[in-house]
């Protein structure tokens, strides 16, 4: 037996067994008594109401009637055979059909017998009926009277098959309330508990499962709800606050000549209030002794560069070294040479490390960065092999966090004996309610500003019936020597078909196009590293006017005379994605275009996609919708955490409850940092516990 009841493994509860409990592992996660009384409802049903026959009016919900059953018969041949029969009450008669356990129904209906029947109205030839309705005689139902709401489980079909439909796991779990009722511990301070006016956990486990009324409902969701939300941040604002104690930081207490001179001398243009903003943010944390983890997060285009810029000078300025990630060879390349570029006249080294690079430069690039020589390593991946060593790291930053994974990341720590700041930029939109939660341990720097001039990109959605007229405003656009994006879907498990898709593309667009007067690029996942970027630099200076490629350019490339991109078969890329690629025009100062080309078959996801990208610009209520589409497990960079798959809780749905946990909790652990105080010691059991079983928490930094 183990030493906290709950956790007693599932096949100990009466009527599971080895079998179902296989299965119930398998399919639904359960295996502790404890993951059994979190596996909640998703839906109630008030059984202590009963309709008449002749006020069904929708197929809307369930309902239950009570009456009398006749006229059995079977209808149908073989496969297609049914059983139909007549229920019939005071005010009318409705059909109700079985398609399986035919024989079983058979047996058990009675004439003469008053039944009560519940299910789902549907309709049938302009007719309601009601399909594999549940049954009961009226005199078996002393027992579900008193119970007036019931609850519904969501099954699986393989549950189904062994009796472990919505009703057969309603059965065990009152197996179960009545073993643990005497074992729910309270996670919660009795201050919070009154504060808020919640029911105990005690109560709000019987009530999540068996309700007696709305209001008791109402109540046992607030509490389990809030608890999620309120222990989601506990962990994760403990897990900053630990490593703020343990973890030193470099400190960078001098701003010295080359950000001086560079903001006097060469920077390109007068920065956004915005960029001063997060600018005063990083150099706050860099003086502060800690380690700085920062994200930094600001749409396309909003400027982000040259705030990493900025950051790596006053690395520099405090003799340290750094390095600047990339997700891409094409976008490490270009960060590389906007940075050689801005860094001309300061004297300082910069170099390049990618997969491509050769062996004689890797060399010296490795001497270099341990002699100290090297002040700013540029580069992909590469450059958390563990061959790279530096002297002196200081801060790494890494552009467009969400193609690198958290393992990667933690390499990243090891490279020097005091942990380098890390400040990770992304212009993936992040909700708030995400960010609260995904990122609650970081801080957290937004740019919430465009830089001055920029017009917004006009976007239009058409079929591929307009193709000509597309083609038309395209050769407008190039004879006004603007150049154009067309991007086509890459997606992985069709990898082979969207090369063809690719191809075929590309060759009608070189037959419409033809040279000497049009020149094409072309870019996909497929070509060598140095073939890519030969035909990136081709448009890069101007040589080709239209990149035909795959989503290799979804990130960061910053081309600003490239004012059109078409996106083919927009309805396969996800919100986020259309965004991201919408962002790589709109740079420069002429009016740009965005153009997404679909089939006239669309889903409504799809449809409303569409919609949306037409409608706005706004990363952020792009992101909402996302959210809303797509649910919060799917959106880029979730998945791994495992943190998301709430229990109860919704991040739409409930972001004021969520807002409001977060600053509770904020407020609990600066009075009480290690939860030592006995107010708070249900919560600090709970917090170890949770702690103990969730090997992933301390996986998300
Ligand atoms: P992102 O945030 O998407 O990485 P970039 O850093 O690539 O954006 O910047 C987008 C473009 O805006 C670049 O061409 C850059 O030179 C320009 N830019 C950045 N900051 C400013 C500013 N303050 N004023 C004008 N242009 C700016
Ligand atoms: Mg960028």
């Amino acid at each position: 037996m183990p030493k906290n009841f709950l956790e007693t493994p599932i096949e100990y509860l009466k009527g599971v067994g080895p079998k179902r409990a296989e299965l119930l592992k398998k399919e639904l996660n359960i295996f502790t008594f404890e993951d059994m009384v979190e596996y909640y409802p998703f839906r109630y049903v008030d059984r202590s109401k009963f309709y008449s026959v002749k006020d069904i009016i929708s197929d809307a919900s369930y309902i239950q009637l009570k009456g009398t059953i006749s006229d059995m018969k079977l209808l149908g041949k073989n496969r297609k055979q049914r059983l139909s029969a007549q229920f019939s009450d005071k005010t009318g008669s409705i059909e109700l059909v079985w398609f399986k356990g035919i024989k079983w129904v058979k047996d058990k209906i009675k004439p003469d017998v008053e039944y009560i029947v519940f299910g789902k109205p549907s309709i049938f030839n302009k007719k309601f009926n009601v399909a594999h309705p549940e049954i009961d005689a009226v005199s078996d139902q002393e027992e579900s009277l008193n119970k007036s709401f019931q609850s519904f489980y969501s099954s699986t079909e393989k549950l189904k098959t062994r009796g472990l439909g919505s009703k057969g796991i309603n059965k065990l779990m009152k197996n179960l309330m009545v073993r643990i009722k005497d074992f729910v511990p309270e996670t919660l301070s009795n201050e919070i508990i009154s504060n808020l006016k919640f029911i105990s956990r005690k109560d709000a486990i019987l009530n999540i499962h068996f309700p007696k009324d709305q209001r008791s409902i109402d109540q046992a969701r607030a509490r389990l709800k809030f608890e999620e939300l309120f222990f989601i941040q506990i962990m994760l604002l403990k897990n900053k606050i630990i490593r703020s104690q343990k973890i030193k930081g470099q400190k960078f207490p001098l701003v010295g000549n080359y950000l001086n001179r560079f903001y006097k001398d060469y920077l390109p243009f007068e920065l956004t209030n915005a960029q001063k903003k997060v600018t005063r943010e990083i150099r706050t944390d860099l003086g502060s002794g800690k380690q700085m983890n920062r994200l930094l997060q600001g749409d396309v285009g909003s400027g982000k560069t040259l705030v990493a810029l900025m950051t790596i000078l006053i690395a520099l300025d405090n003799n340290f070294q750094t390095c600047f990630m990339a997700p891409t060879e094409i976008l490490a390349n270009q960060h590389f040479y906007t940075l050689q570029k801005m860094l001309n006249n300061l004297e300082i080294s910069i170099d390049l490390l990618t997969g491509s690079t050769k062996t004689s430069d890797r060399k010296r690039i490795h001497k270099n960065l341990l002699n100290g020589s090297l002040q700013i390593l540029v580069g992909t991946h590469a450059l958390i092999e563990e061959t790279v060593q530096f002297k002196n790291l200081g801060i790494v930053i890494i552009d467009e966090q969400h193609r690198f994974g958290v393992a990667q990341r933690a390499k990243l720590w090891k490279k020097n004996v005091i942990p380098p700041h890390i400040l990770v930029m992304t212009a993936t939109p992040i909700p708030r309610t995400l960010a609260m939660t995904f990122y609650g341990d970081l801080d957290f720097s937004v740019i919430d500003e465009m830089p001055p001039g920029r017009k917004s990109v006009k976007t239009y959605h058409y079929f591929d019936s307009k193709r000509i007229m597309l083609f038309g405003f395209l050769k407008k656009q190039i004879n006004l020597g603007r150049q154009i994006y067309i991007v086509y879907p890459l997606i992985q498990e069709s990898e082979k078909l969207d090369l063809k898709d690719l191809m075929d593309g590309y060759e009608s667009i070189v037959r419409e196009f033809p040279l000497p007067e049009y020149a094409i690029s072309i870019l996909h996942g497929k070509m060598k590293p140095a073939d890519k970027n030969y035909e990136m630099q081709r448009f890069v200076k101007g040589e080709t006017q239209i990149m035909v490629s795959t989503t290799v350019i979804e990130v960061g490339v910053d081309i600003p005379n490239a004012s059109v991109m078409v996106i083919e078969n927009a309805e396969r890329f996800g919100l986020s994605q259309l965004h991201q690629l919408r962002g790589r025009v709109g740079r420069g100062a002429d009016q740009s275009y965005c153009i997404l080309m679909t089939d006239y078959k669309l889903t409504n996801d799809g449809k409303k996609r569409m919609e949306t990208m037409v409608r706005t610009s706004d990363g952020f209520e792009i992101a909402e919708v996302d959210l809303k589409l797509r649910g919060p497990g799917d959106l880029q960079g979730t998945q791994q955490s495992g943190i998301l798959d709430l229990k109860i809780a919704d991040l739409i749905k409930d972001e004021k409850m969520l807002k409001y946990s977060r600053d509770l909790a904020l407020k609990i652990l600066k009075e009480d940092p290690d939860l030592q105080k006995e107010k708070n010691f249900n919560i600090l059991q709970n917090f170890k516990k949770l702690n103990s079983n969730k090997a992933n928490w301390s996986m998300i930094s």
